[in-house]
């Protein structure tokens, strides 16, 4: 018995699935946390589906982590609810700890926000001014990089 991971849905797909709109534009797309409630904190990896929520702590490298999660089930369940645990006659010997965010989505997802930052400050430039809607757009992207940071050096120690 072993868990493939070829065989998880696509992670559009699965998290449309789960009942999510998924907004936005690049690699790492805005969605409602089912975790806590909050209507557009949840941040999905399309190619990994990672997930990150940018208010609480849940987070995870891919959609079992998230299905895990999200329906309180171990690996194997979930693998299973997933079409991803084929069952070949062997002893199961692979890890069944849920799949952390690897260190390069967490810079994709720093990278993103900063082209956030960098798009309302050519608009300031533009208008020679910055609006409440601007400022406050800022300060969140500014405030969800710290947040990732956190994350990324958690994840060294
Ligand atoms: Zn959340």
């Amino acid at each position: 018995m072993s868990f493939n991971r070829d065989h998880l849905p696509d992670p559009v797909s699965y998290f449309e699935s789960e009942g999510l709109v998924l907004k936005g534009k690049g690699k790492w797309r805005t969605t409602s946390c089912a975790f806590h409630g909050g209507s557009d904190s949840m941040r999905v990896h399309l190619e990994r589906g990672a997930f990150m929520c940018m208010a609480c702590a849940a987070k995870g490298g891919d959609v079992l982590a998230y299905h895990q999660a999200a329906h309180g089930l171990g690996f194997i369940d979930a693998a299973k609810a997933l079409g991803a645990w084929v069952e070949d006659g062997t002893p199961h010997t692979g890890s069944t700890r849920p799949t952390p965010i690897p260190a390069r989505l967490l810079l994709e997802s720093v990278a993103q926000e900063l082209t956030v930052a960098a798009l309302v400050a050519s608009d300031m430039v533009r208008q020679a001014s910055i609006s409440e809607t601007d400022k406050e757009r800022l300060i969140k992207a500014a405030g969800r990089i710290r947040y990732v940071a956190d994350i990324a050096n958690a994840h060294r120690a």
